[in-house]
């Protein structure tokens, strides 16, 4: 069961965690942010010693993860501390599970192995909820690949919001969208059940209620409410995984370099109105009232009367936020439609033709 560590200051709790767990030497994943914030000060403190990890570009690659790997076993290491976004938190886990594994063939494509390397992870995202999750994330020949394993939900999760104080505007708002798009697909998804609501309702609540002052007034306690409400939102989708909007926010990050959580944003309002003006192709087995009602209830948290409603003041939210999609040609919009794995539209709740897929990709890119 993994433990939940919050507050302000709380990652300077990792020495005696890793003193406790008798590691000997860790590997510290993490990206250049982690030295722009200055949080290599803390971390030259720590008795035990330390091999940095910091090789690899957002959204991962699976070759970066491989140099990661080598060089674990090089130094012989017996921990992982990832301190970082989700891309630090995906390598990490990652390293984790291939380490292990014998050199030659495919890591990904071996069957992985529950192992005892202790993982702690930071996250300084408010966003992907990685640090709580089974899933970890990179891409292979420009495609992205998502791996599960419950063993590598890390055995601590250290919420600090003060982390999130150096994080640029602009990516504020990206993880913001992703963590909040994340609570809104689980809640609508076909494997939600009453625990995942719940998380789900949570982290609604907490981000729609505080992002303002955590974007733009840079409140504390406003980016207190966000650390958590995104690990919330991470939760309930280890339990139920993503939806549409995540689906098909993948080509447009490789096709536009768009950040996740801005790929993410764009595309939900509008899947939203179709989902609600087509629920006669609903796919959940709880039936089209089950979802309609799902609808209400999300958009009761978000403060709305109605699906509608809350539809109209996601858009807003985006507006204010300036998050708009990419332009794109016709032929664009037909390479991003057709990219999308059917495969992982199966826990929408509304079946999505490619047809519609075409139409939605349409608007998100007419801005
Ligand atoms: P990120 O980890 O890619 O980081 C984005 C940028 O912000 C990086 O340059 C990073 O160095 C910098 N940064 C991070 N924290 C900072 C801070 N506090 N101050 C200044 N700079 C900081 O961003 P992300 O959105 O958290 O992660 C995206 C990745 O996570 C994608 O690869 C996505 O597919 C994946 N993801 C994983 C899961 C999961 O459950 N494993 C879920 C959703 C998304």
């Amino acid at each position: 069961m993994q433990k939940i560590i919050c507050g302000e200051n709380c990652y300077k709790q990792i020495g005696d965690l890793l003193k406790q767990l008798n590691v000997k030497k860790y590997m510290l994943v993490c990206r250049p942010s982690f030295f722009k914030m200055g949080l290599n000060e803390y971390f030259a403190d720590i008795e035990t010693k330390a091999v940095y990890f910091t090789d690899f570009t957002v959204n991962p690659k699976y070759e970066e993860i491989c140099v990661g790997v080598d060089l674990f076993r090089k130094e012989k290491c017996d921990a992982i501390v990832a301190v970082g976004g989700g891309s630090a938190i995906d390598v990490a886990k990652c390293i984790k599970a291939f380490v292990n594994l014998p050199n030659g063939e495919i890591y990904f494509k071996q069957k992985l192995v529950d192992n005892e390397i202790p993982l702690i992870s930071v996250p300084t995202t408010a966003g992907t909820g990685s640090e709580s999750t089974r899933f970890a994330v990179f891409y292979y020949n420009g495609e992205k690949e998502s791996l599960a394993e419950e063993y590598w939900i890390p055995e601590y999760a250290l919420l600090d919001h003060t982390l999130l104080y150096s994080l640029p505007e602009y990516q504020k708002k990206c993880t913001l969208l992703d963590a909040l798009c994340q609570a809104i697909e689980s809640w609508w998804s076909v494997n939600s059940n009453d625990e995942s609501k719940q998380y789900a309702k949570t982290a609604v609540e907490k981000i729609i209620n505080n992002y303002r002052a955590y974007i733009f007034e840079n409140d504390p306690e406003a980016a207190k409410e966000i650390m958590l409400g995104s690990n919330y939102a991470g939760r309930a989708i280890n339990i139920t995984a993503t939806t549409s909007a995540h689906a098909m926010s993948y080509k447009m990050t490789t096709l536009y370099g768009i950040p996740h959580g801005h790929a993410v944003g764009i595309g939900l309002a509008h899947i939203w109105e179709y989902m609600l003006n087509n629920p006669q192709n609903c796919s959940d087995k709880r039936g089209a009232e089950y979802l309609l009602k799902t609808f209400e209830d999300i958009a009761n948290a978000m403060g709305c009367n109605s699906a509608a409603e809350a539809v109209e003041k996601y858009k807003g939210i985006l507006k204010e936020l300036d998050i708009s999609g990419p332009k794109a040609t016709s032929e664009e919009i037909g390479v991003l439609a057709s990219s999308v794995n059917v495969g992982r539209l199966k826990n929408n709740p509304v079946a999505l033709s490619e047809d519609v897929l075409y139409d939605l990709y349409l608007k998100i890119t007419q801005r």
